[in-house]
């Protein structure tokens, strides 16, 4: 059985190549009918920040794609949280100890720093690993006794990884096909420490092992620990899952890695669904489902230059063969376009739900049909939720200020022309847009007005700038008295 897992460290807000895995893993799960988990790897507890983990899980349920095993949900391999998993972990280094896959070493930070200067001061590089591990202070060297009194007296040690020597490693991952890692390279992680603590490494793989874990779907930041994970497997003899190693996210200019710097591209955060004030995607208007849809296309298409799917489609055409090995360049006018086209899909009423709250904040009532008028007029232009009152509040108040280069279209004339305006809207009794449009357009005819002397300085009074829906939606939307009020307001 296919099972995948996502496992954040709660160190902060998800962002965007967090949210990608999330979503690749849960694709992933549902096209083989698998099982999505959601792991919290919170062993460091130095980085740890109270409040992420409910941000996370609150984030994949905004999404679409909450686990369907995590903590409180169905802990059939429990506990999900690794804290609570401490007194496992240290069986399992005990045991790479006993079988001599793992030694201790009590080097001190101090004693570390001063070897690694002396690497330096030779123009080497210092990887703790076969080539010295048995000049420094550990297990391989001195007797068992001595460890056993060292580690009573409270002397601080870690375990570490006795990585073998002269072996090339030939891996496969998914997306990158073979890859080969020399193991003289590797140096000898830390799997614990005599803080009773595991490293992300040992937990990891124990986990993963426990948790049944199929494939494990991560980011390509974690390639380089994938030679030491395998060991671990066959150092526990036990049978590896299969990996897949999802592309670096690129920055917007397509150079370089993403990063959290980048925060601001085209003037909004990226790095989405901030825990602390919700600020990002969600906050800047996304729907949930052209997040979903934008992320898939990070790294992945389905073969064809099909660019919009649904969860559930996404669900049925999802396939990590199809993943790309090269980085994929975050393009944020990308996100936006797929936003669009989805709220373009939305109904009057969902968006006018959307919409009330930041009506009732301004003390706006508006009844519903009115509401979903406005709505309808902006509509095709919507490209964030939050759109909706930069395009729509003249609607809701006469503008307080004119557009100045729009103020040219003002002649000494217009006054004049827009009192006889007033007076013939004044007669007409179905106000409704079509109808209004009709006779206006008939009064000018008449009259021989051109369309530009009316229409504009129509539009500068009602709206205060050049812009907006058809003109005389507007004005069956504000109404008559307000209409002629508007008016009246801009040639007083
Ligand atoms: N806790 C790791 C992280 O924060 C998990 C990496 C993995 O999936 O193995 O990304």
């Amino acid at each position: 059985q296919v099972r995948v897992r996502f496992a954040p460290s709660p160190t902060g807000a998800l962002h965007i190549g967090g949210v990608r895995t999330a979503l690749f893993n849960y694709l992933f799960a549902k096209k083989h009918n698998g099982v999505f988990y959601l792991r919290i790897e919170d062993t460091d507890q130095t980085r740890f920040v109270p409040g992420a983990e409910a941000y996370i899980m609150e984030a994949l349920e905004w999404l679409g794609i909450s686990p369907e095993e995590t903590v409180g949900k169905n802990e059939k391999f429990g506990p999900y949280r690794q804290s609570e998993r401490k007194e496992l972990y240290k069986k399992y280094a005990d045991e790479l100890i006993n079988s001599g896959w793992a030694y201790y070493a009590f080097d001190t930070p101090e004693a570390l720093d001063a070897l690694r200067k002396e690497y330096e001061a030779e123009k080497k590089t210092f990887i703790y690993n076969h080539t010295n591990r048995e000049k420094l202070d550990t297990s391989l060297v001195i007797s068992t006794d001595e460890v056993s009194k060292r580690i009573a007296n409270g002397e601080h040690y870690v375990i570490r990884f006795k990585t073998p020597v002269n072996e090339t490693l030939h891996l496969k991952d998914i997306i990158r096909g073979d890859v080969s890692f020399e193991t003289n390279l590797l140096d000898d992680k830390v799997l614990f420490k005599s803080d009773g603590m595991p490293t992300y490494h040992l937990a990891n793989i124990v986990d993963d092992h426990l948790m049944e874990t199929s494939h494990v779907i991560r980011g390509e930041e974690w390639l380089p620990s994938m030679p030491l994970h395998v060991l671990l497997y066959r150092a526990f003899g036990w049978d590896a899952p299969e990996f897949a190693h999802l592309p670096l996210i690129l920055k917007p200019s397509g150079k370089g890695k993403l990063s959290k710097r980048d925060g601001e591209v085209g003037g909004f955060p990226v790095f989405p669904l901030d825990w602390k004030d919700l600020k990002g995607f969600k906050g800047d208007g996304y729907l949930p489902e052209a997040l979903v849809n934008f992320l898939s296309m990070i790294g992945w298409n389905d073969g064809t230059e099909r660019e919009y799917f649904s969860l559930e489609e996404l669900c049925q055409s999802f396939d990590l063969s199809r993943v790309h090995k090269a980085g994929a360049r975050f393009d944020i006018d990308k996100a936006k376009s797929v936003n669009h086209h989805y709220l373009s899909n939305k109904s009057e009423s969902f968006l006018a739900e959307t919409f009330q709250p930041v009506l009732d904040e301004k003390g706006i009532k508006i009844d519903k049909v009115t509401l979903e008028k406005i709505i309808s007029s902006i509509k095709e232009r919507l490209v964030l939720t939050t759109d909706i009152w930069d395009l729509t509040d003249f609607f809701f108040q006469a503008p307080t200020s004119y557009d100045e280069k729009a103020s040219k279209n003002w002649k000494e004339e217009t006054p004049a022309l827009m009192q006889e305006l007033i007076s013939t809207l004044e007669y007409i009794d179905g106000f409704d847009s079509a109808n209004i449009e009709a006779i206006v357009k008939d009064w000018m005819t008449k009259n021989e007005i051109g369309m530009g002397k009316i229409m504009q300085p129509f539009r500068l009074s009602l709206v205060g700038a050049l812009k907006g829906p058809h003109l005389f939606d507007i004005v069956e939307i504000i109404g008559k008295q307000e209409t002629i009020s508007r008016i009246q307001k801009a040639i007083a």
